[in-house]
């Protein structure tokens, strides 16, 4: 299918949950490039003012301060749940009783139990359910694991993934959320952040099935936790290390190296793709991204229009936050890796 076939279409009716950052920075920019596949038919602030502002934005269409109200809305036929993380379960488990496709940011749910139950919930219902997870939808990624299959480095054995970064609390709107200061889902921004990079990394190699993190608390204004290392295995004998550091001062880096049996594959700021071999740069290139944002709101429309397979799935989501919790679970186990001279 072709832009000219989807013009034939009618754009989906879209109810957005949440009129926030995500909805104002991150999505709305991406709905405006893909105005042909979705229209914004009515959204929703549980505080008037945001919701006012957002209608205002969205080509003043009309708002409600109870989600309850957007979903019974009947020219409504999906929604963009873009909550404060602990409140997915809830308001994924009422739009899906309401009868509308479901695209619920990431991650799926604060903790296993309710990821694990939501998918089961999710099962009863015919509708299109996909977490808007932009890290599974970004090119980057995908072109990575395509070198990767194409054996250009040889065997995979090693990666290490390092994210340096400092979020000001004076300056990053995101760590002035007051959702965000005092979480009710573990790991900070850790696990806020951090659950991008396993479903990433889940994307490009197998599954994660094997770790031990160490955790660190440096900037208690940005929430209980910010630094974790996680040393991991996949289910393939790739063996790893993901930094996430939030707090740091001075450096900012973000790196991916890949090692290989014939040579090694760097992803700098998720975009610089340079793959080395016996001292030379064998490929370096840039991959223009709109960090999967635009592509996941596609997908979305493939989804529920043409019956487009969904690879950000409830189960994918619900496994990144397996993944993610259990990594912070293992930080508690330091005193038994104790190493007797
Ligand atoms: P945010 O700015 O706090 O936005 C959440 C919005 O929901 C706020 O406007 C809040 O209003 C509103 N809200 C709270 N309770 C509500 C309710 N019961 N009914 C209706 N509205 C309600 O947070 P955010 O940064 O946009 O994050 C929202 C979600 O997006 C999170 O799941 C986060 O993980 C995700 N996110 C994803 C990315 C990404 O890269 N994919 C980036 C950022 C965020 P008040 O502020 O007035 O309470």
């Amino acid at each position: 299918m072709n832009q000219e076939s989807d013009d034939l279409m009618d754009p989906i009716k879209l109810g957005i949950i949440g009129c926030g950052i995500a909805t104002k920075q991150l999505h709305w920019q991406a709905l405006q490039k893909l105005r042909h596949k979705f229209e914004v038919a009515i959204v929703c602030n549980h505080t008037e003012p945001k919701a006012r502002e957002f209608a205002q934005m969205a080509g003043g269409v009309p708002y409600v301060l109870d989600y309850h109200k957007l979903l019974q809305h009947p020219e409504v036929e999906a929604v963009d749940i873009t909550l404060p993380i602990h409140l997915n379960y809830q308001a994924t488990k009422d739009a899906l009783e309401s009868g509308k496709h479901v695209f619920v940011e990431k991650p799926l749910a604060a903790n296993v139990d309710d990821g694990k139950k939501l998918v089961e919930f999710a099962r009863r219902f015919p509708q299109v359910k996909m977490v808007a997870e932009n890290y599974r939808h970004n090119p980057v990624f995908h072109k990575v694991k395509e070198y990767l299959n194409r054996g250009i480095i040889g065997k995979p054995y090693a990666v290490f993934w390092d994210i340096f970064h400092l979020i000001d609390p004076r300056r990053n709107k995101y760590a002035q959320t007051q959702w965000r200061i005092k979480h009710e889902y573990p790991g900070g921004f850790v696990f806020d952040g951090g659950i991008h990079n396993i479903a990433a990394l889940r994307l490009i190699f197998e599954d994660i099935v094997a770790g031990q993190a160490f955790t660190k608390s440096v900037n208690l204004m940005i929430g209980e936790m910010d630094s974790m290392s996680f040393q991991f295995a996949t289910k393939n004998d790739v063996h790893g290390v993901f930094n996430f550091f939030a707090s740091v001062q001075g450096m900012s880096k973000n790196e991916l190296a890949i090692l290989g049996k014939d040579g090694t594959l760097f992803l700098e700021n998720q975009e610089r793709i340079r793959i080395t071999m016996n001292d030379k740069i064998q490929i370096d290139e840039t991959v223009q991204t709109e960090n999967g944002f635009v592509e996941e709101f596609e997908a979305f429309y493939e989804a529920v229009r043409k019956n487009g397979e969904v690879i950000s799935t409830f189960s994918e989501a619900c496994r990144d936050l397996e993944v993610m919790i259990g990594a912070l679970e293992s930080a508690k186990r330091w005193d038994e890796l104790e190493l007797n001279g």
